[in-house]
């Protein structure tokens, strides 16, 4: 599979690289780490990664913005995006080629090639074995900047190597990539830094939570609250595994009020929940999953099914 993406991307003059919406670390790392990867190696070609900039992620990379004109007889490649309703930038289908790279659940098959590896820790990680094939296969060599991009991807998919999808490889290649030369200290501070108005909500996320007797933990964050800490929605996204910590805990869900839907961040220790997630508009991995609900009384079906699940599993 490996040896056929990069076959495809010898073959294209013009490659376009999409991720999902609400990027993270690892959306970004994995697109602009390809990116940066397929560029350095390949200066003739054009190579772009879109989709709407987060000003959060600024200290990784920024995407491009290009005419839809490009997009002919370019190949396309999606990265850590599980479902097309989620791919950043409805153009994906405009190429002549679409390759979809992810670790999701390949529930939603979209693509003429699928290259899906639920064992990897993140996309960033699946980058760098291309990048190993392609070094084997083609010479390619991996810059700077694209190994700073990848690290980052591991890093934020892994909550720092915390969660047990960073397995003995995703440290192996952790150890290659800190070989090459970029800050890790400066990446670090992009990535975690909070501002005041940030610990302060994470103060209210301790105040607040709800605990059941199986471990089941829920917070409604609403307008309102989120007004009061002057925080926006996509500012929560660096507070979602704070509740990791606590002893007894089996499973949380964080809800988020936006503009006309609540956002549901759910995350657990143990039983799965992404088969929750999918019940309401949503889905991801097993341990770590979103979904969106239109009322309070559907968050609270939410946390009456967290509450049965986290009952089941003890
Ligand atoms: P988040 O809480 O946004 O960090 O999301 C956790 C995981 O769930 C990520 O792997 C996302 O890809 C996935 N996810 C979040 N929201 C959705 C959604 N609406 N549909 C499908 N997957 C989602």
């Amino acid at each position: 599979m490996k040896r056929k993406i990069i076959e495809e991307i010898e073959k294209y003059d013009t490659i376009i690289i999409h991720r999902h919406v609400r990027p993270d670390p690892n959306a970004y790392g994995s697109q602009i780490g390809l990116k940066t990867l397929i560029s350095s190696n390949y200066p003739e070609k054009k190579v772009y990664a879109v989709g709407e900039h987060d000003s959060t992620l600024s200290f990784l990379a920024k995407p491009d913005t290009i005419d839809d004109e490009v997009f002919s007889g370019a190949l396309v490649i999606v990265t850590d995006t599980a479902n097309t309703e989620r791919i950043d930038d409805s153009r994906y289908n405009k190429g002549d080629l679409l390759i979809k790279i992810d670790h999701h659940p390949n529930d939603d098959q979209y693509g003429d090639i699928l290259w899906v590896d639920t064992s990897a820790s993140s996309v960033s990680e699946m980058i760098y074995d291309l990048f190993e094939e392609g070094k084997e296969y083609k010479g390619w060599k991996l810059s700077n900047e694209a190994a700073r991009l990848l690290f980052a991807g591991i890093v934020g998919d892994t909550g720092r190597f915390l969660f047990p999808s960073a397995t003995e490889k995703t440290f192996e290649i952790a150890g290659h990539l800190i070989r090459y030369n970029f800050d890790r200290n400066e990446l670090f501070d992009g990535m975690y830094e909070k501002e005041h108005k940030l610990l302060k909500l994470q103060g209210y996320l301790y105040q607040n939570y709800t605990f059941d007797e199986n471990g089941a933990v829920y917070i409604k964050l609403t307008k309102e609250i989120l007004e009061q800490f002057n925080a926006t929605p996509s500012d929560t996204s660096l507070l979602v595994g704070s509740y990791g910590d606590i002893k007894g805990i089996c499973a949380w869900v964080i809800f988020v009020e936006e503009d006309s839907q609540i956002r549901v961040r759910l995350r657990s220790k143990g039983p799965v929940i992404n088969e929750l997630a999918k019940k309401y508009n949503g889905g991801g991995h097993p341990l770590a999953s979103g979904a969106t609900v239109y009322s309070w009384e559907e968050a609270d079906q939410v946390i009456a099914e967290l509450k049965e699940i986290c009952r089941l599993y003890r």
